[in-house]
């Protein structure tokens, strides 16, 4: 068995109404399938009594009836009897699978904080993770191709970056129309993780070049290597300036003069940023050299521009 009932089931969701049928069922018959009957996110349908047609037959049937011919189940050619297809108690059995429900199920298994809601047909919103990325799914590929789509993710991401997880059959065109306006577009089966059926692999739902640093002014969050905290307002300011500086040397003076309206004790900027270096730690052990002393000159953020994200209303 090549394919993990869970790509399977995303892979068969490609299409608006999903049937998975018992001849590829099959194969994944045991306790996680019986689990996705009891969920319903698989539920059984009456048994097929029509199969069908031979590929390449002059009958002119849609579809061929099921036969009962000596005790054997027979798809039988009205053609050509060396046609007929002997089929099996799997064959004729199929199972749809609820998309929502599946959706539900990825959400769970991955741990995410909030129950997936649906913004458009075929489409939802899952989490957010690493503080801000706002993460949807689109399960169909007619999804993908919603006029709407664009405009919904932007404004259900509500400013924040935002990642739709795609079916791998997604068209290209409506692949590079999102990723120009700014949307990380990964195919879900892609981030789904091998050891956990289901469950999305969620430090792989950011783009490799997420910036280090996010500053949110309105509400003194920062965002540090993907993880989120706030400052206290001294702080937030000290580190505003220095990294609308891009990177290079702030000196003492105008950070002084940025950040008090009077003269102010010698020790009032390197208090600063000691509660600057404090409050990092805080979000982010990492953040560790991040404040850097040039000494006799001023301070910087060790990082580059491009690092960098600052939103002053967010
Ligand atoms: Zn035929």
């Amino acid at each position: 068995m090549t394919e993990t009932l869970s790509r399977l089931l995303l892979r068969l969701s490609e299409a608006e109404h999903p049937v998975l049928w018992g001849r590829v069922a099959a194969p994944h018959f045991g306790r996680e399938f019986d689990r996705l009957l009891a969920q319903r996110v698989l539920v059984e349908d009456p048994p097929t009594d029509t199969w069908a047609v031979c590929s390449d037959c002059d009958c002119d049937l849609d579809a061929r009836p099921i036969q009962q011919i000596h005790g054997q189940r027979v798809a039988v050619c009205s053609q050509d009897h060396r046609s007929d297809v002997h089929l099996s108690d799997d064959d004729i059995r199929s199972y749809r699978i609820d998309p929502a429900l599946l959706v539900g199920l990825i959400g769970k298994a991955s741990g995410l904080n909030r129950p997936p809601e649906a913004i458009l047909p075929g489409v939802w919103r899952l989490a957010n993770v690493f503080g801000s990325q706002a993460v949807f799914l689109a399960l169909s590929v007619s999804a993908t191709t919603q006029p709407a789509l664009l405009g919904m993710l932007t404004r259900a991401a509500q400013g924040t970056a935002a990642t739709l997880l795609v079916p791998r059959g997604m068209p290209e065109e409506s692949r590079r129309l999102l990723e120009d306006s700014g949307i990380h577009v990964v195919v879900t089966t892609d981030v789904m993780g091998n050891e956990a059926p289901f469950a999305l692999e969620a430090e792989r739902l950011v783009p490799a070049n997420m910036p280090k640093l996010r500053l949110s002014r309105g509400r003194l969050a920062v965002t540090l290597f993907g993880t989120e905290g706030t400052l206290a307002k001294r702080p937030f300011d000290l580190l505003w300036i220095l990294a609308e500086a891009g990177g290079t040397i702030v000196e003492r003076r105008i950070i002084e003069a940025h950040m008090w309206s009077q003269p102010v004790a010698k020790t009032a900027v390197n208090d600063a940023v000691r509660d600057l270096r404090e409050g990092l730690a805080a979000i982010d052990p990492r953040s560790e050299n991040l404040i850097e002393t040039k000494a006799g000159q001023g301070y910087r953020v060790a990082l580059a521009p491009g690092e960098m994200v600052l939103n002053k209303s967010g």
